[in-house]
Formats: structure tokens, sequence, C-alpha cells
């Protein structure tokens, strides 16, 4: 061990970012940065031959790239696009041209130029308010090292090669590093970089190995041969335990490994309680590329796909066409089953780099969601477009996301006519009995529920941002974090009087908020006669056995209850103790696992 040592049983607390409990020796492999020598070019000959060399590096690594995507396991082929990226990151022209330009003007060795580029391309990305945009820097940073790798002749230790069983140590690995693993032999990975929604993480969970990322340090601690004890669920790494620890960790290991394969196993089957009530579970998604996780996951349908993504990852407002494509692909994966598109709410905390939004002193109440797109007729429209037009090729349902009042969504609902007709008179085909609906997520929303509902097909109540709206709290504020609240009373009536309005009027009523995958939520919300629940992919198998286990007739009675308690406190112990002794098997602490998947 290096000057770091540490104690025996020392635990080191990084990002979970793909579930499991793995106990193996470590292998370091060397990912660090390469170090770079400036160097002067004294003429044009070896100005011009040192653009030949970096030229033929950009070459290498698409190509490398390239090769690694055609040996992608079946696994994993469905992130191949993210391969793609990285081929694409090679002939941007922020990194090839630049480069290039660098070499030229100022005379310098293409390591140093590639440095320089790189330098501003993060300094660009800092700038973005996103941050799963700002996340993919470390893909910028993956592509680079393997052209700076390539042009000091260094190349890669292929991690296709490992022969041992073992668990990956490293400072950062590119996605294209974890697309190769032989997860026969690699248990799992840990690393110092990285986060939540980096394309590494995405690939881990596809291929169902735990890592933890984010360790800051952890390739001080550890060498090769180190004993390690890796928990997916806790984002922890203990390095060198003790038999005891051990010991107590192969018992957990079991006991989820027992439990998780069992929920999915069962996740293909209905979400129906032991006394015959039916209800149902939808997945969330933000990505194409997640539909068929979310069926292998036992999803019954999209019930919300956020649509925002595809325009804050382009470089400008993406075209009906493109849109189109997306949705329809959407939609054959999940038919027969239905996805809910939710037409775009940008503004809040989600900004178009490329499209000026102004400053707003409070933008959660500012210019977003439908308010934009009312705003912006070409762009809501050229959306309502392209779902409509999908709407041919498998089940959809349209949902308007912040609607506030009745004269808002007659205002919305006539733009979405005009479209219809605009279509007919193209003679383009599109679903004409698609069912329309809002997402009930402002106070306002909830008080006049009965009368939107006279005008849509259903509701789904957004807990994220009806808590945010009805406590006051802004839901990306950490400073007020401790405060937003599912278990307040007043979230619960507002819930309850939505769900009330839905059934009054005859239309269906669904839940897509966080709460939706909280398990401790599950009883509370089932008890309500809510229609469906829609949550992140990786929560619907525990949910599923949840519901499947709870009596319907018994969570109306504990609803009633609940309705007495006065306090956030009161309801959430009330839950607590309730679901505990439903699943006592894993308890309250393991009803928060979550086997997550491909959500970012
Ligand atoms: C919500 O507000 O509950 C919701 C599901 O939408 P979003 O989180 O995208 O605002
Ligand atoms: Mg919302």
């Amino acid at each position: 061990m290096n000057d770091n040592a540490v104690t025996e049983g020392t635990t080191l607390k990084g990002i979970a970012v793909s579930p499991g409990i793995i106990i193996g020796r470590a292998r370091v492999v060397d990912r660090s940065q390469q170090k770079i020598i400036y160097q002067y070019l004294i003429n044009d000959e070896e100005v011009g031959r040192e653009v030949e060399r970096f030229k033929e590096a950009l070459q290498l690594t698409k190509n490398q790239i390239m090769d690694l995507k055609n040996r992608m396991s079946d696994q994993i082929k469905e992130h191949s696009f993210i391969l793609d990226a990285h081929s694409m990151i090679v002939d941007d022209t922020m990194v090839s041209d630049t480069t290039i330009n660098t070499i030229l003007e100022e005379k310098i060795n293409a390591e140093w130029a590639l440095k320089k580029s790189l330098q501003k391309i993060k300094q660009l990305f800092k700038e973005i308010d996103y941050e799963y945009i700002r996340g993919r820097i470390n893909d910028v940073e993956n592509v680079t090292e393997r052209i700076l790798r390539n042009l000091t002749g260094k190349g890669y230790e292929s991690l296709s090669k490992i022969k041992e069983k073992v668990i990956i140590v490293a400072h950062d690995l590119s996605p294209a590093d974890t697309s190769e693993l032989n997860t026969s032999m690699v248990m799992g990975f840990i690393t110092d970089m990285g986060g939540k929604t980096s394309h590494t993480a995405i690939i881990a969970q596809g291929l169902k190995i735990p890592a933890v990322v984010g360790l800051e340090s952890a390739t001080n601690y550890v060498q090769d041969g180190t004993l390690l004890i890796v928990d997916g669920y806790k984002g922890e790494v203990i390095v060198d335990p003790d038999d005891d620890i051990i010991i107590a960790y192969q018992e957990r290991k079991l006991y989820y490994d027992k439990y998780i394969s069992s929920a999915l196993r069962l996740s293909y089957l209905p979400a129906e309680t032991p006394d015959g009530y039916r209800i149902s579970i939808k997945a969330n998604i933000e990505f194409l590329e997640e539909a068929s996780a979310a069926k292998d996951y036992g999803a019954e349908g999209i019930g919300l796909y956020r649509t925002e993504y595809l325009y804050l990852m382009s470089k400008a407002v993406p075209g009906e066409e493109e849109l189109f494509q997306d949705y329809k692909q959407v939609a054959e994966i999940i038919s027969p089953d239905q996805v809910t598109i939710r037409t775009l709410d940008l503004g809040g905390d989600k900004f178009l780099s490329y499209h000026g939004f102004g400053d707003e002193v409070n933008p959660a109440l500012g210019l977003r969601a439908i308010r934009f797109c009312l705003k912006e007729p070409s762009i809501f429209k050229s959306q309502l477009r392209a779902i409509l037009r999908a709407s041919a090729y498998g089940k959809i349902r349209i949902m308007f996301p912040m609607v506030s009042g009745l004269e808002e969504l007659l205002e919305v609902k006539k733009v979405l006519h005009e479209v219809m007709k605009e279509l007919e008179k193209e003679g383009v085909k599109y679903d004409h009995s698609i069912k329309v609906g809002a997402m009930i997520e402002i106070p306002s929303a909830v008080m006049v529920a009965d009368s939107l509902a006279a005008h849509l097909d259903f509701f789904s109540i957004g807990t994220n941002d009806l808590i945010q709206y009805a406590l006051a709290i802004d839901r990306v504020n950490e400073h007020v974090a401790y405060m937003y609240d599912p278990y307040h009373p007043a979230v619960i009536r507002m819930i309850m009087q939505t769900v009330k309005a839905a059934k009054d009027n005859g239309i269906e009523v669904a839940l897509c908020g966080e709460m939706a995958g909280d398990p401790l939520c599950t009883a509370l919300l089932l008890g309500t006669g809510i229609d469906e629940l829609s949550m992140n992919t990786g929560a619907i198998p525990l949910l599923k056995k949840l519901i499947r286990s709870l009596s319907y007739e018994e969570a109306v009675e504990n609803l009633n209850e609940i309705l007495k308690l006065t306090t956030s406190k009161e309801v959430r112990e009330f839950i607590a103790k309730k679901t505990e002794t439903l699943l006592p098997e894993i308890g309250v602490e393991g009803l928060s696992l979550n086997m997550a998947t491909s959500n970012s």
C-alpha cells in the first residue's frame, strides 16, 4: 500500500450508480491522465508533420471506437449510441479543427494543442446550466485521453483481457472501457471520478454489475490484490475489511440478491392486491434508449415520457422529422402498451443554451412548460405534429405540463386542434381518438380539477412540482430541501381531491412524481383508488411485489386513519410501521432499494 495507507476496514464514500454487493480483490488499471510536455515547432515542415500525426491519431481513435462498438455484447448493444457519440466527438470541430488551427497558428505540438482545445471545451460546458449536459464533459475527456494515448504511443490496456475474478479500480473508466468488460471475470468497478448520470454508470447498469463512482481518491488507497467490499446500494467501499465485516456483508449480499431476484422474476406479473384490486404500473423515461429496459422491468407502458432531453442535447431545436422518428420508435417498442408523451416542459430548471429565455428572478414561477410553448407556437406546433404523426404507429397519449387553469387548457387544446386540422388537410395519418391529459402539479389546478376534467381524458399528478408549489419550496434549492415533504397532510389532501375530481367525472387518474416509486408511499396511494403509478424503471419490481402483498381494503382503512393525522411526522411513522410489517423480510432500510436501470 502507498503513502495513503488506510487502517483495516476503512470505508470510502462515493456515489452508488449500479446496485449489488461484491466482495473481491482489486485490480488497479492505469487510466490516469497522460503527462503532456509543451514543444515548440521550429519550421513549417515540422508543423505539417505534426498536423498529419494528429490526423492519424484521430483516425486511429475512431477505428478503435468503432471496433469496440462492433464487439459490444448483446447485453449492452442498446447502449451502442454512446460509442457513436464518442465517434462524433472525435469529428467535432472543437476537437479536430480547433486543435489543427492551434498547431498551425501557435506552432506547438499536437498533444499541447489538444490540451488547449479541451480546456476551452471545459470552460464552455461549465457555463451550461443543466447538470445532465454538464456531465457529458466526461465523455469529451475520455475521448481526448484516448487521442492523447494514441499520440504518445502509450495505447490502452484492454480490459477485455482480464482473466481473473476481480473488482476494477480506476481513476476513471470511459464508457468504451466499460463496454468491453468481461463480466464473467469483472465483478464490478469503482472509480475516483464520475457521477450518477455518466454513460459509464448507464453501461454498468446495463451489464448489471455493481459500481460505485466519485470516490475521489480510491486509487490512492487501493493497490492490486487489496480486498474490497463494494456496496452498490449505499455507494460505499470497504478497504481491507476484517472477518466480522466480511461475514456481515456476505449475509447482507445473500439476502438482497435473493430478494431482488425474486422481485425481478415476478415483475412481469400484474400489480394486483391479494383482494383483487388492480393498479397499472408504468415507467417514467427521458430517452428512447430506456424504453426496452422499462419493459424488461415489468412496466405496463410509459406513464411519462419527458421530452425535454432531446431538445437539451441538441445544438438547435430538433426538427419535426427527428422528433417523429423518436416518438414513433418509443411507441413501437412499447406497443401494445401505451406511451404518454408529455409536451415540452422547458424553463424552471431546464433551459436551452441556444434559445434565449431571458433572466428570470423566479424561473419556477416563470415562462415554463406550456407558458413557454404558447409563446413559441412554431416550436410547440412542430412537437404536436410529431406526436400526432407518431400516434399512427402505436398507442400514444398527449399530456400537457403545468396547466394552471381552464383558460390556459382551452388555449393549449385550441393549438392542438389547429395542428390536427392541418394534418387532416395534408392527408397525414394520426390517431383521431388520441387521449389528451394534463399534469396536475399546480395547486390552482387541484382546486379547479373538476372543471378541467370535463375537457380531458386523464390527469397525472406531478407531485414533484405539486409539493414545490404547495409548500413554497424551490425543488432545486438545497437550503429548503429538508422541507420537501410528500407526507405533508396538505399534499395528501390535494392528491385525494384530484383523484375524487377525476372519479366524479369518469376520467382516469395517474401519479408520476417521485412519490409513485417510493415504497413508503405505496400503501397510501393505493388506498386513494388511483388508476396508475408511473415511476423510475428501477423501482418497478419492488413496487409490484409490494402491491401484490398489500390488501386494498386495508389500504383504504389506513388512508382513513392517515387523513386524521395532522403532521407529516405522524403520517410517515404510521406508513413506515404498516409497510414494514407488510414486507418484514427487508425492513424499512430495504425499502429504499432501487434496482436501477438506465435512469440518468
Ligand atoms: C412532477 O412534477 O411530479 C413530474 C413528474 O414532472 P417533472 O419532475 O418532470 O417536473
Ligand atoms: Mg413537473
